[in-house]
C-alpha cells in the first residue's frame, strides 16, 4: 500500500438511497477536492477549511456543475485514517456518486482498494489490527448482541486483555533470561511452582477466549442451519414461521420441497442461514433422481451445519426415516422439533418418541410450527444450545478465525511450557516455549503482522471502509 497516494471510494452501499458519501483520504486530499468541489459562500475555500467543519457547495465533472454537495472536513491526524480526509455527500442512487468519483480520479485521486481506509488507520497507528477486524465485524453483524460484541473489540477490550497476558509473559521471560544468561549475577531463581502458576494463569485466560469464540462467531456472523425431516412433518411450515411469511409452498402432498433453498432469517439475536431441504426419505432403485440429489445435499449440509433442526410429527410412532435422521444427528448441534403439538398427541406415544429421540439430540423441543407463539420458545432453545445466551458482550472476545488461530498457537506453546516444568526439564525449555507463545500473541495483535497478514485481513473488507 502506497501512503503517498490520495485515494477515494464510495463509503455508502451502492443502489438507491437518500444520500451517497464519497470518502477521500491522503496527503493531497484538500488539493484534489478543491479541483472538484466549489463552495457556495463567497470567500470560502477548501484549502481554508478547518477540521471538523462542513461546507455546502457543488461538484463539477469536466467543467459541468453536477450536484449539490456537502463536504465534511477532517485534518490529519484527527480523522479515521489519521490522514487528511474529506467526505463528500451527494444525492443518492449511484449516478452522482459515480460522476463524483470520476471527477476525483481526473483530479489525481486513485480508487481505494478493499479496506484501504481502515488499513491506513492501522498503518498510521490510529487503531490496532484487532480493532480493524472489529470494524468489519460491526458491519457484518447480524444482530445487536453481535454488534455489541464487535463494538467491545473496537473499544480495545481484546487488545487490552492480550496486552495483559503479554506483559505477564514478558516479565517471566525476562526473569528466565536473566537467570540463565547471567548466572554470576545474583538473580533469584524463579521457583518452578511459581513459574507453572504464572504460565497456567495465562493459559486459562487464553482458554476463556478460545472457548467463547464459537458462540461469539454465531452472534456476529450467524449460523448455517439445516432443516431436516421426512415429508409432511411440517418443515415448510416451520420455515415460514421463521421467515415470517409464506415463502415455502406448504401443501399436504408429500415431497413438494425438492431443493435446498437458502435464506437468511433472524431468530432473536441469531441469524440463521437456512437450508430448506428436500423431504428426506429412502430412495430405491426407481427413485426420483432429483429428489435423490436433494437428499444427498441435505446429508452433506447436516455434516457442515452449525445448527440442525430436525422435525418429527408428535404422537406418530417414529418411522425408519425418522430413525435414520435421528441417527445422523448424533453428536451434531441438533435440536429435535416434535411438531404439531396442537393436535394433542397421545401422552404415552409422545413420551415414547421423546425417549427414543433424546439420546441423539442436544434437546427435544415440543412445538407447534403453525403457532407464531412458538417462535420465542424456539429462539430461547437455540440460544441455549449454541451458547449465545451466556455470552457477555462486554467482555473481550476473539473476533476472527485469524485471531483464533494465533490464540490457539499461543495456548499450545504455553501448554508445552507447563508440560516441560511438570517433566522437570528446567528453565531453558520453558523459555523456548514462552518465546513461541509471545510470537503468536504478537501476531494476534498485529504488532508483528507481515504485509501478507495485512493483505489477508483487508482482502475481506468492503471497498470504502
Ligand atoms: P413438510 O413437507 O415437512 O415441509 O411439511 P409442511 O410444512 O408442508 O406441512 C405438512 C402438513 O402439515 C401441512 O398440511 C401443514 O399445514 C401441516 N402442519 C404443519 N405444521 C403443523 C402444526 O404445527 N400443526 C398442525 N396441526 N398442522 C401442521
Amino acid at each position: 500500500m502506497n501512503l503517498d497516494r490520495t485515494v477515494c471510494a464510495l463509503a455508502t452501499p451502492p443502489g438507491t438511497g437518500g444520500i451517497a458519501v464519497v470518502r477521500v483520504s491522503g496527503p493531497q486530499a484538500y488539493e484534489m477536492v478543491a479541483k472538484v468541489f466549489t463552495p457556495r459562500a463567497a470567500g470560502k475555500t477548501v484549502a481554508g477549511a478547518r477540521g471538523y467543519t462542513a461546507m455546502l457547495g457543488h461538484f463539477s465533472l469536466r467543467g459541468q456543475e453536477l450536484d449539490e454537495t456537502i463536504a465534511l472536513f477532517f485534518r490529519a491526524p484527527h480523522s479515521y485514517t489519521g490522514e487528511d480526509v474529506i467526505e463528500l455527500s451527494v444525492h443518492g442512487g449511484s449516478v452522482m456518486a459515480e460522476s463524483l468519483l470520476e471527477a476525483l480520479c481526473l483530479a489525481g485521486c486513485a480508487p481505494a482498494g478493499p479496506g484501504e481506509f481502515t488499513r491506513r488507520a492501522v498503518v498510521n497507528g490510529r487503531m490496532s489490527l484487532t480493532q480493524a477486524e472489529a470494524v468489519m465485524e460491526i458491519i457484518a453483524a447480524g444482530g445487536r448482541q453481535g454488534a455489541a460484541l464487535a463494538k467491545t473489540a473496537l473499544d480495545g477490550a481484546l487488545a487490552r486483555t492480550i496486552r495483559e497476558i503479554q506483559t505477564g509473559l514478558q516479565s517471566l521471560s525476562a526473569h528466565l533470561t536473566a537467570w540463565i544468561d547471567y548466572p554470576e549475577e545474583d538473580v533469584p531463581e524463579l521457583q518452578p511452582a511459581e513459574l507453572t502458576a504464572a504460565l497456567t494463569e495465562a493459559r486459562t485466560r487464553l482458554d476463556r477466549l478460545i472457548d467463547g469464540y464459537g458462540a461469539g462467531a454465531v452472534l456476529r456472523r450467524g449460523v448455517d442451519c439445516v432443516l431436516l425431516g421426512r415429508p409432511n412433518v411440517g418443515k415448510s411450515t416451520l420455515l415460514n414461521l421463521l421467515a415470517g411469511f409464506d415463502r415455502a409452498i406448504v401443501t399436504p402432498v408429500a415431497g413438494t420441497t425438492r431443493d435446498v433453498v437458502e435464506q437468511a432469517v433472524q431468530l432473536g439475536e441469531i441469524r440463521l442461514n437456512l437450508f430448506d431441504t428436500a423431504g428426506v426419505r429412502e430412495v430405491g432403485e426407481d427413485g426420483d433422481a432429483i429428489e435423490a440429489e436433494g437428499i444427498r445435499r441435505s446429508w452433506r449440509k447436516l455434516e457442515e451445519a452449525g445448527l440442525v433442526l430436525a422435525v418429527f410429527e408428535a404422537g406418530t410412532p417414529l418411522t425408519e426415516e425418522d430413525r435414520a435422521i435421528a441417527a445422523r444427528c448424533q453428536g451434531r448441534p441438533a435440536l429435535a422439533v416434535l411438531n404439531k403439538q396442537d393436535l394433542q398427541p397421545d401422552p404415552a406415544a409422545l413420551a415414547a418418541q421423546e425417549a427414543a429421540l433424546r439420546p441423539c439430540f442436544a434437546r427435544v423441543l415440543p412445538l407447534t410450527a403453525r403457532d407464531p407463539a412458538s417462535l420465542p420458545v424456539l429462539s430461547a432453545a437455540v440460544a441455549e444450545l449454541l451458547g449465545t445466551a451466556r455470552v457477555d458482550t462486554g467482555a473481550a472476545a476473539l473476533c476472527s478465525a485469524r485471531q483464533l488461530a494465533a490464540a490457539t498457537a499461543a495456548r499450545v506453546a504455553l501448554a508445552a511450557a507447563i508440560d516441560s516444568q511438570a517433566q522437570g526439564l528446567g528453565p531453558d525449555a520453558a523459555g523456548v516455549c514462552l518465546a513461541d507463545a509471545q510470537r503468536a500473541l504478537a501476531e494476534l495483535t498485529g504488532e508483528d503482522a507481515t504485509e501478507a497478514t495485512l493483505d489477508e485481513v483487508f482482502s475481506t473488507f468492503c471497498v470504502g471502509k
